[in-house]
C-alpha cells in the first residue's frame, strides 16, 4: 500500500488547527476553554460535542465519538486516513510525500490523477470554445436569451462541445492524453461497445457543457444540455459512471453552496443544473441539484452533514411528485425534515426567476409546506371523504412515510396529527405503521456513522493512559522500563501498548495529532474520551502505574510458586519456572523501585 510519509502527516497535523477545521464545517460556540456544538455524529437537542484547542481533540459525551483532526475528517467526510491527510494537506497547501509504493495502488492513483487532469483541461477547453469560437455563436445567443451573462458562464465554467464526432478525440490527442485515458473518462464512446480496440467518437456533441464537481471543487464529470429542442433523447446527458464519478454520490453545486447550506441549516434541492445556476446567481445560495437522478441514501447523508431541513422543488407533474415521494425515504431515514416547494404550473425555478424575479422564488421556498401538510392539502377530497375506506387507504399511504421517520417523538406527533385530520383512531394508525416498519428497513444516519466504540478501559488503565498522554516525563520514564514484559499478561492494555510503543511526545500538540492519526477510529475515540474525562486524575498516574505492575508481578510470583509446588522436581518445568521467576524478580527491581511492593498476601 502506498503510505503517506510520516513527515507529511506531522506537517499536516501542525498546519491543521482542529478548532479551525471543525469550525469550517459548522459553527462552534466557546464554552470556557473549549468549543461546543451539536454533535454531527448523532442526533441531539443539547450540545455534547466538544473541541479542545489545547489538546487538539474532539469528543462527544453523547455518542462516544472522538479523536484528532484526522478522525474528525475521516468520520465527517466518510473517508479513510490517507484521504483525510490529503484533504487537510490540500487545505493547508502542503505537498504530500508518499513512500512504500505498491505498483497496483500507484497505477490506480496515477490514473485518478490523470483523469482529474483530463477533466480539468477539458473543462477549460469547452469553456474556451464557448467564449472564443465562431461555431459557438448560436450558443452565446442562447445563453443571453436565458439570462446567463459572461460573468455567470465564467463562474460555472460553462462550455460548449462542438457539433462534431471527433473534436474531443482530436483535442485530447493533441493535449497528450492517451486513448485509454480518454475512454476511462467517458468523454468518448466506443463504436463497438465492449471492444476497447474499436473506433472512438465524442460522447458530447453540440451541447452546452456543465462541469460536474465533487464537494471539494474538482471537476469529475460533465453534463451536456441539448441546444436543439428537437433533438432526440433527454435534455441532459451526463458522463457515465467512472473511476471519478458516481451519480449517487454527487450533488451539483454543493462545492459552492455548502457554506450557505451550513449557515442556514437548510438545503433547497432542485432538479437541473441550469435551475441551480440561475437560483444561485439570483442570490438564493443554499441550493443543490440532483441532476435528474433519484436521491440516494448517500446524497441524504451528504446533506445531513450540512443541514437539518430539505426543501424539494421537483416538477409539479406526476413524475416529479413520484420523485419527491421516493426521495422521502432516504431523507427521513437520514433524519432530515422535508418540505415540498410548489411552482406555478409549467414553470421551473429557472423560468420563474427569469419571469418574476428571485423574490418570487424566495416566497415559494418560504411557503413550502411540510411533506405531511402538503400531502393532506393535495388529497383533500380523500382526507375529507365520508367513507372510512377512502380515509383508511390514504392513512395507509401516509403510514408508509411515517415509518421512515427515525425520531420517535416526531413520529408520535405525525401520528396524532394524521389521526385528528382523518378522524381515525390513533391505534389504527399505529398498527399500520408497525406493520410498515416491519416491512421497511428503517435506516438511520446514526447506524451509518456511529463509530465503533472501543470499550472504555477500566478505571486504573484509563487513568494511566491519560497520565501518559499528558505527562512527557512519566511517559519517558516508563518507556525506559521493560513495560512490554510487565504488561504481557494483563488484559485490556492494548491502548497502553499503543501509547508506549509510539513515538508520541505529549508536550507537542503536533505529535499528539500525529499519534491519533495512527490509531483506529475506535481507539482514537476511546482515548479522546479518556482525555476528556475529568474524573481521571492524571497526577495519580505514576502511583497507579506502579501499583498495576506491582500487583501483576505479585500475582505471577504466587502463581509460579504454586506451579512449582505442583510440578515437584520435574526438571523441564522446574527450569522454566526458575527462569520465569527470575524474570519476575528482575522486573520487580527495575520497575517497582519507585514504590515498595505491597506486602505479600498471606
Ligand atoms: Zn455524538
Amino acid at each position: 500500500m502506498s503510505r503517506i510519509a510520516q513527515e507529511t502527516v506531522e506537517q499536516v497535523a501542525a498546519a491543521s488547527d482542529i478548532v479551525q477545521v471543525v469550525g469550517s464545517y459548522f459553527p462552534l460556540k466557546r464554552a470556557g476553554t473549549e468549543f461546543r456544538a451539536l454533535c454531527p455524529f448523532h442526533q441531539e437537542k443539547t450540545p455534547s460535542f466538544y473541541v479542545n484547542s489545547g489538546k487538539q481533540q474532539f469528543y462527544c459525551f453523547g455518542c462516544g465519538a472522538g479523536g484528532s483532526v484526522f478522525q474528525f475528517i475521516q468520520q465527517y467526510e466518510n473517508i479513510d486516513f490517507p484521504e483525510a491527510v490529503r484533504r487537510l494537506a490540500n487545505r493547508a497547501g502542503i505537498m504530500i510525500i508518499e513512500n512504500e509504493f505498491n505498483i497496483e495502488d500507484e497505477a490506480k492513483q496515477n490514473l485518478r490523477k490523470r483523469l482529474l487532469r483530463l477533466h480539468f483541461e477539458a473543462a477549460v477547453w469547452f469553456h474556451q470554445n464557448l467564449l472564443r469560437t465562431k461555431a459557438a455563436e448560436h450558443v452565446r445567443t442562447y445563453l443571453k436569451g436565458r439570462g446567463l451573462n459572461i460573468g455567470i458562464a465564467k463562474n460555472w465554467a460553462v462550455g460548449y462541445a462542438p457539433n462534431s464526432w471527433n473534436a474531443i478525440v482530436g483535442w485530447a490527442a493533441e493535449s497528450g492524453f492517451s486513448r485509454e485515458e480518454l475512454i476511462a473518462s467517458g468523454l468518448v464512446k466506443l463504436k463497438e461497445e465492449g471492444n476497447p480496440r474499436s473506433q472512438i467518437y465524442d460522447r458530447f456533441r453540440n451541447r452546452l457543457m456543465f462541469p460536474i464537481r465533487n464537494d471539494i471543487g474538482e471537476v469529475i464529470a460533465f453534463s451536456g444540455r441539448v441546444l436543439d429542442s428537437k433533438a432526440q433523447g433527454g435534455k441532459y446527458l451526463n458522463s457515465p459512471e467512472t473511476t471519478l464519478f458516481s451519480k449517487g454520490n454527487i450533488l451539483f453545486g454543493l462545492d459552492k453552496s455548502k457554506r450557505f447550506i451550513a449557515n442556514t441549516r437548510q438545503a433547497i434541492v432542485l432538479e437541473g443544473q441550469l435551475d441551480l445556476i440561475t437560483t444561485f446567481e439570483a442570490g438564493i445560495q443554499n441550493v443543490v441539484a440532483s441532476q435528474g437522478t433519484a436521491l440516494t441514501e448517500r446524497h441524504a447523508n451528504l446533506l445531513r452533514r450540512f443541514c437539518d431541513e430539505v426543501i424539494l422543488f421537483f416538477d409539479s407533474d406526476k413524475a416529479g411528485q413520484k420523485a419527491a415521494e421516493r426521495a422521502l425515504e432516504v431523507l427521513y431515514g437520514a433524519g432530515l425534515q422535508v418540505r415540498i416547494g410548489e411552482l406555478p404550473f409549467g414553470e421551473d425555478p429557472d423560468s420563474l426567476i427569469r419571469n418574476a424575479g428571485s423574490e418570487a422564488f424566495q416566497i415559494r421556498a418560504e411557503a413550502a409546506q411540510d411533506f405531511f401538510d402538503y400531502q393532506m392539502n393535495h388529497n383533500l377530497t380523500v382526507v375529507e371523504s365520508k367513507t372510512t375506506a377512502g380515509r383508511m387507504a390514504f392513512a395507509r399511504k401516509m403510514s408508509q412515510f411515517i415509518a421512515f421517520v427515525p425520531d420517535a417523538v416526531l413520529r408520535d406527533i405525525l401520528i396524532s396529527r394524521l389521526a385528528a385530520r382523518l378522524t381515525l383512531p390513533r391505534e389504527t394508525l399505529e398498527q399500520m405503521i408497525r406493520s410498515q416498519t416491519r416491512q421497511t428497513h428503517v435506516r438511520t444516519l446514526i447506524d451509518n456513522v456511529a463509530p465503533q466504540i472501543t470499550p472504555m478501559p477500566r478505571h486504573d488503565l484509563a487513568l494511566i493512559c491519560k497520565a501518559l498522554l499528558t505527562n512527557s516525563a512519566l511517559l519517558t520514564q516508563i518507556r525506559q522500563q521493560p513495560w512490554e514484559t510487565a504488561l504481557r499478561y494483563i488484559e485490556g492494555t492494548e491502548l497502553l501498548h499503543q501509547i508506549l510503543g509510539s513515538g508520541l511526545q505529549p508536550d507537542q500538540p503536533t505529535s499528539i495529532a500525529t499519534f491519533f492519526g495512527s490509531l483506529s477510529r475506535a481507539d482514537a475515540a476511546a482515548l479522546s474520551q479518556v482525555l476528556a474525562n475529568k474524573d481521571l486524575n492524571e497526577k495519580m498516574g505514576q502511583i497507579y502505574w506502579t501499583q498495576l505492575v506491582a500487583t501483576e508481578l505479585q500475582r505471577r510470583k504466587v502463581q509460579l510458586e504454586h506451579i512449582q509446588r505442583l510440578a515437584g522436581d520435574e526438571s523441564d518445568t522446574h527450569a522454566e519456572i526458575v527462569s520465569e521467576l527470575k524474570e519476575v524478580l528482575d522486573l520487580e527491581t527495575r520497575i517497582t523501585d519507585i514504590l515498595p511492593l505491597p506486602s505479600r498476601a498471606p
